[in-house]
């Protein structure tokens, strides 16, 4: 089966529904057709031929929607890098893809000095032939590179197929709606982003796109934009909150998907006391976004949900044999939404299926109702004396103590136990490290789980995705002093 151009058949279909705006701006589904043949033309005379790759250093610009869509055209390959990394982080990626043509947004190019300037592209030479392409479920569109937080940055192959599997399968979970105008605050460079970017033209919607998260703006954007979706992190949903005073939302906006890390349930019931529906959402860039999301007529903010309809997950033991519910385990997903392969790592594409199933190297459990609840991260799995400990738990206990602006609690080796806890806590201005830290935890956690030394530290180590890097509070960990209450 092969498919056309969402935004060309967007252009024939609804020529003047709004398909994106951007700072005030506001292209129609012709208007950003023009764009991307335009685009694609340029692209053309440039050398972007079939398969080939093209790299881009930017924040969100709609010039990125057109070359998204545009590549796709060319049968060429879209490799976004994290606007935030360094060149000396650049580099190693860009040598892994070898673009035909490496791009970077004007304000950008000072780390990139041998990148074309992104805003150029369709003001050069055009071709005046373009070989066009179609794309079928097999197509690779986008090279995404994940994070690096348990290893090597690796890129994952994400296909056409994968992307409208995604959109089918989070449409048929959320429930029709005749043109969704998603809010684009995820970065394009990110699978999050991206998902929002493919679902809005594959349904006919809009993407309010935003160049960064700003609180103020999505709220604008709610209440006077007729945003009916938008997904957030934890930290931004309440600051989104926050800027509202938890003032109710209009009837216009339908719900926002809360995942990437893990979701304090009471965020999601004081979302929903203010009339927002939050839903809980897990999904990885292998699995080209969401795994399990919420059901809006079920949802209680107690789960991630069952998965999206035509995905599967299962939970599986240390010896690969399937557990029952209430059994915790290695989650593993199957269906069409999965990566085609890590590009350019054999092994590690090997090692990363199981018969046609993804390890997540995520633990988690499934209840009753085929609901999943996420408890770690393998690697952030704390193991003392054969309990498993799960750092989200302690943490999100901690985060209630009215000194604590946020922790991570790590592992540290121990000749004894195995492995202790260590929390590392950020405190709110103006508080010392608190002397009841342990009674607090102690009030709702059994004792093993309590943390035997807490750390006082200005910030959280983040890497690029602004995910804790925990390895490095681990190196910590071992070498800083043990804490004394008191002290
Ligand atoms: P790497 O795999 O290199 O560490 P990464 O952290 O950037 O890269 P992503 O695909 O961005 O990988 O993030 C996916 C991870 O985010 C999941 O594997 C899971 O650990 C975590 N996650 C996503 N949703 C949830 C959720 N609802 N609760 C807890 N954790 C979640």
């Amino acid at each position: 089966m092969t498919y056309d151009c969402p935004i060309r058949e967007g252009a024939r279909l609804r020529p003047h529904a709004e398909a994106l705006r951007f700072a005030g701006q506001t292209w129609t589904f012709r208007a950003l057709d023009e764009e991307v043949t335009r685009w694609t033309e340029a692209l053309a005379a440039r050398g972007v031929d079939q398969g080939q790759r093209v790299a881009l250093l930017s924040t969100s610009h709609p010039a990125v929607t057109f070359l998204f869509w545009a590549l796709g055209r060319l049968g060429a390959i879209f490799a976004p890098l994290n606007a935030r990394l360094t060149p000396a982080e650049l580099m190693p990626l860009l040598e892994d893809v070898e673009p035909r043509l490496t791009l970077a947004l004007g304000t950008l190019r000072d780390r990139l000095p041998e990148a074309v300037v992104l805003e150029s592209v369709p003001d050069g030479v055009t071709a005046s032939s373009v070989p066009e392409r179609t794309w079928d479920a097999d197509t690779a569109r986008v090279i995404l590179f994940t994070s690096g937080t348990t290893g090597r940055s690796k890129g994952v192959v994400l296909t056409e197929g994968a992307f409208r599997a995604s959109c089918r399968a989070s449409a048929a979970n959320l429930g029709a709606h005749p043109a969704p105008r998603w809010l684009g605050t995820l970065p394009l460079f990110h699978v999050g982003g991206l998902a929002m970017l493919t679902r809005t033209a594959y349904e006919g919607g809009c993407l309010l796109l935003h160049e960064r998260f700003d609180a103020d703006a999505v709220n604008r954007a709610i209440d006077t934009e007729g945003a009916s979706h938008a997904s957030f992190v934890a930290t931004t949903l309440e600051r989104v909150l926050d800027a509202r005073q938890d003032r109710r939302l209009p009837a216009t906006f339908q719900c926002a998907l809360i995942g990437g890390g893990p979701v304090p349930t009471a965020l999601l019931t004081r979302a929903r006391a203010a009339g927002l529906l939050a839903l809980q959402t897990y999904g990885l860039t292998e699995a080209c976004s969401q795994v399990t999301t919420e059901r809006p007529g079920e949802a209680d903010g107690r789960t991630a949900g069952p998965p999206l309809p035509g995905l599967e997950v299962r939970i599986v033991g240390t010896d690969g044999e399937t557990l029952g519910e209430g059994q915790e385990g290695d989650v593993e997903v199957r269906g069409p939404t999965l990566m085609a392969r890590y590009w350019r790592q054999r092994e590690a594409t090997r090692d990363a299926f199981h018969d046609g199933w993804l390890r997540t190297r995520d633990v988690g459990v499934l209840d009753a109702k085929g609901r999943l609840t996420l408890l770690s991260r393998r690697t952030d799995l704390i193991v003392r004396g054969g309990e498993n400990l799960y750092p989200a738990e302690i943490e999100a206990v901690l985060a209630n103590h009215p000194a604590v602006l946020e922790s991570a609690v790590v592992g540290v080796p121990d000749s004894h136990w195995g492995e202790l806890p260590v929390a590392f806590v950020v405190l709110r201005p103006g508080h010392a490290l608190p002397d009841d830290l342990d009674a607090w935890c102690r009030q709702s956690l059994a004792r093993f789980k309590v943390p035997t030394r807490f750390v006082a530290i200005e910030t959280l180590p983040r890497n690029a995705m602004s995910k804790v890097e925990r390895p490095v509070l681990r190196k910590h960990a071992r070498s800083h002093p043990p804490y004394q209450p008191g002290s």
